[in-house]
Formats: structure tokens, C-alpha cells, sequence
């Protein structure tokens, strides 16, 4: 009996030394937590683009201070010219596209053969797209194929250099009579095919296009794959085309599925990230078709310097592309999850993305390697510049 009790006396001081740790390791974190949140809160650099950001922050509220979620941006150093660059750069009458020549271009139906793809070909052997479009293309195309089966879908163009698009504009003026009818093919300079990014389809029964029948799911499912039908009936006082339902756009899925459903075209959306969501004001936050999660930004470029110091995300990938007017649009992938059986497209490789290789909370402490390593990814996209 009494060494029964006197178990139980110990078992009962053991638990309470236990308890006794545990309540210490928790008042540790939460001290550890709460300064490493505050020491974080300083080395946000100061800018006057960021002034209103920072003051906001500096008295952290208790749920800031115990939220790790919490992004960090940090500028980093880009190359202004890097601004003409990227999935969404507007090209239109108003904005020439300025190749770099450099453009990592590849064969649509090399790529076909490659993984022994069925469900759509090209004209041509070299008929290219911009690489990072491909896949995004490809699954699309071969969702559509599965449905439906239809054999007919070509690519009838895509990607065209400057000196291309002046000898279709030299046909287009010394044929065409403007009826209203037919397409008008842009100036040398001035077409999104130049981008690498649009691609027109056709089918190989009547050469007509119309985005119906078969297609029409391709017109109103491309959005999830990244891709928007830049040239809609209703918008073409903006975009000052006719309606075109063949040529898609590639400028990434949070995009497109934000242009889709609110009805805005290229044009409309890079004015409304300009006015409404500049990176010192509301970032546009967005949930994709497959649960993703992203928040958008504009940072107007130092028009005057040869790099602009755009505050990117610690810890987090980002996506950045100028929209070749006046900035730089920085999508940051907040949650990568997607959900159970969705293979989300917008995951694969861009040329544009970037994760930065320190973690918030090392970048307080060596935020000069932080800066140096992200500037080495500066020099390597500036070189294919
Ligand atoms: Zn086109």
C-alpha cells in the first residue's frame, strides 16, 4: 500500500515538472516569435513607395506577431529594360514589342512528336511558340481531345519575328481592300505574335475558325489553362480589333481567370493593377480553379535608372513581368496547394519565376547575402534579355 502511494506521489511530481517545462517552452517560443516578428518589422526597408506599408506594420497587433504566414517583401534589383518582358506585356497599336532576339522559342510540333502528342499539330516544323506557353497549351489542347476526339484542330500562327509581320502588312496593304471583314494584320512591331505568347487556331476541314461546335469549349475553358481570347466582339473600341476567336493569348492562369470573369480585356487589366492595386495600396488577391492562391501587384519602373528596385517576397515564389508601358506586375504564389486530383498548369516552370532562397526569418540576419543572391537571378534574366 504505501509504496503505492508513494508511486503515485512521484508520478504526480514528475507530471508536474512536466508541465512545469512545458509552460516554460512556451513562454520561449512566444518570446522567440515575438522578437524575431519585430526584428523583421526593421529590416523592411524603407522607400517612400513603401512609407504607408511600414508604418502599418511597425506596431504589430498580437495576431501579426504569432502569424508566420505573414509575407516580407524586400526590393530587389531588376533591370528597367526587363519591363518590355514577360507574360503580360500589353502589345498593341500604341505598344511596340521590343525583341530581345533572345526569346527561348520552341517548335510546337518537335514538342508534339517528343511526348507523342495526337490531339492538335501545327503547320509547320517551325511554327514556335514562347517555351513556358507550351505546356499550359498542350494540356488544354489535350483536355479538349479527350472529350471530344476531333482530329482537326491546327495551329496556323503563331510565333512571328518583326521581319515577318512587315511582309504580311506589306500583302495586307497592297491586297486588301479594308471591307470589315477581314482581319487587319498590325504593323511590323506592333503584333502580339511577335511575343511569342498568341497563337491563332484553325481546323484542317474548312480553314475557318470560329470557336464553335467542338472548339467552343477551348474559347470557354481556356481561361484555366492561362490563356484569354484577346480579341472579343464587346471590346473591340478598346482593343481596336475585330473580334478574332482564334487568337489566344497566353498570360498566365491567376490572370486570365481574373480577366475572364470580370469581363475586362489586356488593355483594361494592366490600367486597373496600375490604379488599383499598386504594391504600397491593396494587393488583388486570387484563388485559382485548383485552389492556388496568388496576390498581384503593380511597381512602376525607374524609368530614369537602368534597374528599378521592385519589393519582391521572401520565402515565397513569385512570378514578374513587365507589362511594357510603364512597370512591373509581381505575382506572388501565396499557397501552391491544389486540391485532390487537379494538376494545376500554372505550376510548371516560367522564365519569369523566382523563389527567393532565404526564408524571412534568415533575412533579417543576412539580408546582404539575401540581396546578392537575388541580384545573381537579376544578371542571368538581364543576359536573355
Ligand atoms: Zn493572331
Amino acid at each position: 500500500m504505501p509504496k503505492d502511494v508513494s508511486k503515485e506521489k512521484s508520478i504526480n511530481k514528475a507530471k508536474t515538472t512536466f508541465e512545469l517545462v512545458v509552460c516554460a517552452v512556451i513562454i520561449g517560443t512566444s518570446v522567440f516569435l515575438g522578437k524575431s516578428c519585430f526584428d523583421k518589422v526593421k529590416v523592411v526597408p524603407s522607400t517612400n513607395q513603401q512609407a504607408s506599408t511600414i508604418e502599418e506594420i511597425e506596431i504589430p497587433d498580437a495576431s501579426d506577431v504569432l502569424d508566420p504566414n505573414k509575407i516580407v517583401f524586400t526590393p530587389t534589383p531588376i533591370n528597367t529594360r526587363m519591363k518590355f518582358s514577360g507574360n503580360l506585356v500589353l502589345v498593341n497599336n500604341d505598344y511596340e514589342y521590343f525583341s530581345t532576339g533572345e526569346e527561348k522559342l520552341v517548335s510546337i510540333m518537335e514538342k508534339n512528336d517528343e511526348a507523342g502528342r495526337k490531339s492538335f499539330i501545327a503547320v509547320d516544323y517551325d511554327y514556335t511558340i514562347l517555351e513556358p506557353a507550351y505546356e499550359p497549351l498542350a494540356k488544354m489542347v489535350d483536355d479538349w481531345y479527350g472529350i471530344y476526339g476531333n482530329d482537326t484542330l491546327i495551329v496556323y500562327g503563331s510565333h512571328r519575328t518583326k521581319e515577318f509581320q512587315q511582309q504580311l502588312y506589306d500583302q495586307f496593304t497592297a491586297n486588301t481592300s479594308d471591307d470589315g471583314e477581314a482581319p487587319i494584320v498590325a504593323r511590323p512591331g506592333f503584333s502580339e505574335h511577335e511575343t511569342g505568347l498568341a497563337i491563332d487556331f484553325s481546323e484542317t476541314v474548312n480553314y475557318d475558325y470560329q470557336g464553335d461546335g467542338d472548339f467552343q469549349w477551348l474559347n470557354n475553358n481556356c481561361h484555366k489553362y492561362g490563356f484569354v481570347i484577346r480579341y472579343a466582339e464587346d471590346k473591340e473600341a478598346i482593343t481596336e480589333y475585330r473580334k478574332e476567336p482564334w487568337h489566344f493569348r497566353y498570360v498566365g492562369i491567376p490572370h486570365a481567370k481574373y480577366m475572364t470573369e470580370n469581363n475586362i480585356c489586356l488593355e483594361e487589366y494592366i490600367e486597373l493593377l496600375r490604379n488599383s492595386y499598386n504594391y504600397s495600396g491593396d494587393h488583388l488577391k486570387i484563388e485559382d480553379e485548383y485552389g492556388a492562391a496568388y496576390e498581384i501587384y503593380f511597381y512602376p519602373s525607374d524609368d530614369g535608372s537602368e534597374v528599378t528596385n521592385v519589393p519582391v517576397p521572401s520565402g515565397v515564389r513569385y512570378d514578374i513581368s513587365g507589362n511594357n508601358v510603364d512597370g512591373f506586375i509581381v505575382t506572388v504564389h501565396v499557397d501552391e496547394k491544389t486540391e485532390i486530383g487537379k494538376e494545376n498548369p500554372a505550376l510548371t516552370t516560367s522564365p519569369y519565376s523566382y523563389t527567393s532562397t532565404t526564408t524571412s526569418e534568415e533575412s533579417e540576419t543576412t539580408s546582404g547575402e539575401s540581396t546578392e543572391t537575388t541580384s545573381t537571378e537579376t544578371t542571368e534574366t538581364t543576359v536573355a534579355e
